[in-house]
């Protein structure tokens, strides 16, 4: 099995339970797991791959994105869709989304998965819900396991179309037979459960205006009934979301993830902007987590999630980037930076989140919400997925008193450095498993094909 070596760390921030941070640090691999983390003096001095950082670099846990929609790469900054709100958001692109073909689901999977580790993520969920035109699940995984990308593919679905009484229009939204049939295919045929698993699937009907409570339920039960699935949805995304909920069910969007079996240390929830403090305390007491999305809720105006006050109730919270077309990018290292100021401005209090908080929800917060043990923090047993920053870089200049702070108060944008499960797929600043100029082209001429 082959060895890696990374010496002469500046300062690598583990994350680990302690939250060591080791000057002057090392890290030993061996094939897909980290072996030794200590100061470079400690550890072995060679191995089959010697990467020397020349105490120049800082070097992280990789971040893990627990919310996105990759297809919507290739509907970024729509102009119909620039100034709307979700509902108008969605009724303005879905009638341009059913036009998607498997060669456009996987492209834009590349494409999303590409931006994504150039800016520091390792672990991505993503919530595929629309399939038409024969597409499928199975598009979307080949796209990201060509680039490396640690995956966990979520079937998403639409069953309840504006005929009756949900927001999509009824071209786009699939029968539950064949949501639960293909679910259990997909559970089938590709879910690992295993530690250090590269591909797990999810189970993600879309949201309550588009699913009926009936299929939250069967899709629940299904994923019980077999090892590590996990349930993820949207809910009380913002002041619509909720009205919906209250007019439709009755039931404000706590209630009603609880009426159908939605909450558990098996479940999280994207958003959550308008979540009541009644439900917070029950997602903390229960286990349920929450994906952030700071960029895209203030990007549709959805309002400022209440990320202190879950942390406080123990609620387990990771980022999401969102779907591309209302963030409109796939930048994770940015992503923590906002969730920090966010969280600054919501409550006016300075302190709300410190640059290290904002870390931890990126790295270890996500981890916990995708339900993995084995990433999250760089420890002896962990998966080898980190990154590593030049501090020579103009953004750091100034900032080197706390280079891990200056991750978060310093605007960086991409990793000089990143090793999934091992393997360096960002080996000094480019992409090392994709022809980038390439994929960029092919995706730019899809994204006009879909226009129409
Ligand atoms: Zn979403």
């Amino acid at each position: 099995m082959p060895t890696l070596l990374v010496k002469n760390i500046h300062t690598l921030a583990t994350m680990d339970d302690d939250r060591q941070e080791i000057r002057h640090a090392a890290l030993f691999v061996r094939d897909n797991v980290i072996e030794q983390v200590g100061a470079t003096a400690d550890l072995p001095d060679t191995a089959d791959e010697v990467l020397d950082l020349r105490d120049r670099y800082v070097v992280l846990p990789g971040l893990v994105n627990t919310h996105h929609h990759f297809y919507q790469t290739l509907t970024r900054v729509v102009p119909a869709a620039q100034n709307c709100d979700l509902f108008n958001w969605l009724q303005s692109l879905y009638p341009i989304w059913a036009n998607l073909t498997p060669e456009a689901i996987y492209i834009s999977a590349q494409m999303a998965a590409v931006e994504l580790i150039r800016s520091g993520c390792t672990t991505a969920s993503d919530h595929l819900y629309i399939f038409p035109n024969g597409s499928t699940l199975d598009d979307e995984i080949r796209g990201v396991q060509e680039v490396g990308l640690r995956f966990h593919a979520s079937r998403g679905s639409m069953s309840v179309g504006e005929s009756q009484g949900g927001l999509p229009p009824d071209s786009v939204v699939e029968r539950e037979a064949d949501i639960l049939k293909d679910s259990q295919r997909l559970i089938e045929q590709y879910h690992d459960n295993d530690r250090h698993a590269m591909l797990r699937i999810t189970l993600a009907p879309c949201s309550p205006f588009t699913v009926s409570q009936d299929l939250m339920r069967e899709s629940a039960a299904m994923a019980r009934s077999y090892p590590g699935i996990r349930l993820h949805t949207h809910l009380a995304e913002n002041k619509s979301d909720v009205e919906y909920s209250l007019a439709t069910f009755g039931m404000t969007p706590g209630d009603y993830a609880e009426s159908v079996g939605w909450v558990g240390s098996d479940v999280w929830h994207a958003h959550c902007v308008q979540l009541d403090d009644r439900a917070i305390q029950q997602f903390g007491r229960t286990g349920t987590g929450v994906a952030h999305c700071p960029c895209s809720n203030m990007r549709l105006a959805s309002g400022l999630a209440p990320i202190r006050k879950m942390l406080n109730h123990k609620v387990p919270v990771g980022l999401g980037v969102d779907g591309s077309a209302s963030n409109d990018t796939s930048n994770m290292i940015n992503e923590a930076r906002t969730a920090f100021l966010m969280a600054r401005v919501r409550e006016l209090d300075a302190a709300a989140m410190t640059a290290r908080e904002a870390l931890e929800i990126g790295t270890r917060g996500g981890a916990k919400v995708l339900g993995r043990d084995d990433i999250g923090y760089l420890a002896p047993g962990m998966s080898a997925d980190f990154i590593a920053i030049n501090l020579d870089r103009p953004e750091f200049a100034g900032a080197l008193h706390d280079p891990i702070a200056a991750m978060i108060f310093c605007q960086v944008n991409t990793v000089d450095y990143s090793f999934i499960n091992g393997r360096k797929v960002v080996d000094q600043g480019r992409v090392t498993t994709i022809e980038l100029e390439t994929l960029v082209e092919k995706h730019n001429r899809l994204a006009y094909q879909l226009m129409g």
